[in-house]
């Protein structure tokens, strides 16, 4: 229904008597196109001035005009006159002489409808201006729904998409007449219902429930591709704060979430070789303590030795006993210093800062190496070593440095765990029809705690004096075994001792 197509019988028949400036604005406002909802006429004014601005106004609108205001009674089917002058003799007047059936506003009456009509003006043109501006906003809102990166749903509280914007069109190869109607978890899970998994629950559900707007992330297959998506979901409310649509934004993050796993796997790979370094300085400084002994024992019986040659030489010409002693002496030194060459030669290769290079490992060869290394601190601590291993080759793949203080870690926890002696067992076993190696490395320590047992591969985790333990060695552990497509666990009796079991690959993988 449109003041155009009113028919002109419904309208309000009116006359103006005073034809000035306020005549004028009332024949504007009414005349305005703007004014929608009240359906008015004038069909005649009056004054007496024939040059009244109002009245010349109205002339020129084709409105019947008079300077006797008795001439708009015989105006036919006029419903009401308006009278603008003020003139209090005039309205008297007017009382008298206007026909019974036809009402007049008075001067005061008068203004009060012009206040009327101007605020039914305004109102009219700010509904015209809101509407405008909701109009502009909306088709905004959609362009940007359209041109965004982001997958955007409009659904109902049923989970049945009302819109979808092109991104999200794309991804699920639909038209969108094929999407609209369709259920969310359809095309973005394939399911029959909304998805239940507790451990990606559904944020529209938390949105129906709460009113508040809800995140999760959630696996999307989308033409047998799979996305991992960050998935918002905002409440849309209608005039009673009722929840009566969810928009829902879906953002792609695959990308993002494997540059941030590459990042992620590469600053793990850095900290395994800071802690590798970390571990090595400390484990070489343990040995370095063990094999000081190791080589001062030998050093010293070289020495004595020497002089004992020396001596005899000073005392005159040797004697053919003296030679044959000389000779037992000589080769004793070389032993000796041989010892000593050997400890050294491991020392140093175990300190040396070598590139990681995976190639085939004799461990047998490598537990004989770091007994050699530690067999001091294992005298001193009275601790009975036992090597029991396999009679076929004990041989897996792997970086030798790194594997070796794997091992040397082991070795001196056993070590640190038995301050009252004990006994240390290594068992290596490698099945002809397996692919691993088998090792464990059995203390008769003091045991770990069950509150302690998943703590232990935590970096910095000790129980340890501040001085003996850093709590490094297990954590570097674990990453070189895992490294190495490896697995270790632990088995523990506070007071009986603990048993390390490691498998490692033969073969490269
Ligand atoms: P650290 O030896 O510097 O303390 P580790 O990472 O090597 O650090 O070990 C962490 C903790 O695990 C130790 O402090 C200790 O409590 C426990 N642990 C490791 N090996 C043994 C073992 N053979 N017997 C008892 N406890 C052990
Ligand atoms: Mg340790």
């Amino acid at each position: 229904m449109t003041p155009k197509t009113a028919p002109t019988k419904s309208r309000l028949k009116m006359a103006v008597i005073g034809g000035g400036r306020r005549c004028q604005s009332l024949l504007e406002v009414l005349k305005s196109k703007k004014i929608t909802r009240l359906k008015t006429e004038i069909a005649g004014v009056a004054d007496i001035n024939p040059h009244a601005t109002g009245l010349q106004y109205a002339k020129k609108q084709g409105i019947f005009t008079t300077h006797d205001y008795r001439d708009l009674f015989h105006i036919p089917g006029l419903e009401l006159l308006i009278n603008l002058t003020g003139d209090k003799n005039l309205s008297d007047e007017l009382t008298n002489n206007k026909p019974k059936s036809l009402p007049v506003l008075n001067h005061t009456a008068s203004r009060l409808f012009q206040e009327i009509v101007k605020g039914a003006l305004t109102s009219t043109q700010v509904i015209r201006e809101k509407e405008e501006e909701l109009s502009l906003s909306h088709s905004f809102i959609q362009t940007m729904a359209e041109v965004t990166v982001v997958g955007v749903l409009l659904l109902d509280t049923n989970h049945k998409i009302i819109w979808i914007n092109e991104t999200l069109l794309k991804n699920t190869g639909l038209t969108k007449k094929e999407a609209i109607g369709k259920y969310c978890f359809q095309i973005s899970h394939n399911a029959i219902a909304p998805c239940n998994d507790p451990d990606s629950a559904c944020p529209m559900k938390e949105t129906l429930q709460t009113g508040k707007s809800s995140h999760a992330i959630h696996e999307h297959i989308l033409q047998e591709k799979t996305y991992y998506c960050d998935v918002s979901t905002y409440p849309i409310l209608n005039s009673k704060g009722q929840t009566v649509q969810i928009l829902e934004v879906i953002r792609d993050i695959t990308q993002e979430l494997n540059d941030k796993l590459e990042r992620r796997t590469k600053s793990i790979k850095r900290d395994l070789a800071r802690l590798v370094r970390e571990d090595k300085m400390i484990s070489l400084g343990k040995m370095v303590a063990s094999v000081a002994h190791e080589i001062n024992n030998p050093i010293s019986a070289i020495i004595n030795f020497n002089k004992l040659i020396l001596k005899t030489i000073t005392e005159g010409r040797p004697t053919d006993q003296d030679l044959t002693d000389f000779q037992r002496y000589l080769e004793l030194i070389i032993r000796e210093a041989q010892r000593c060459g050997m400890i050294v030669g491991n020392l140093l290769s175990f300190a040396r800062q070598q590139p990681m290079e995976a190639k085939r490992i004799d461990l047998k060869e490598m537990f004989t190496r770091i007994m050699l290394l530690t067999q001091h601190r294992m005298t001193i601590s009275n601790i009975i070593v036992t090597l029991n291993l396999d009679s076929a080759p004990l041989e897996v793949w792997g970086d030798y440095t790194q594997i070796q203080q794997c091992f040397t870690n082991f070795v001196f926890n056993a070590i640190e765990a038995m301050p009252k002696g004990g006994a240390l067992l290594i068992r290596g076993r490698a099945p002809s029809d397996q692919e691993k190696v088998w090792v464990e490395v059995t203390d008769t320590g003091v045991g770990i705690p069950k509150d302690n047992m998943d703590k232990i591969f935590e970096p910095f985790f000790t129980t340890k004096a501040e001085v003996s333990g850093v709590g490094l060695g297990l954590s570097m552990v674990y990453g070189i075994i895992k490294e190495h497509r490896g697995s270790i666990h632990v088995t523990s009796e506070v007071d009986k001792g603990t048993t390390f079991h490691i498998t490692l690959p033969k073969n490269p993988g």
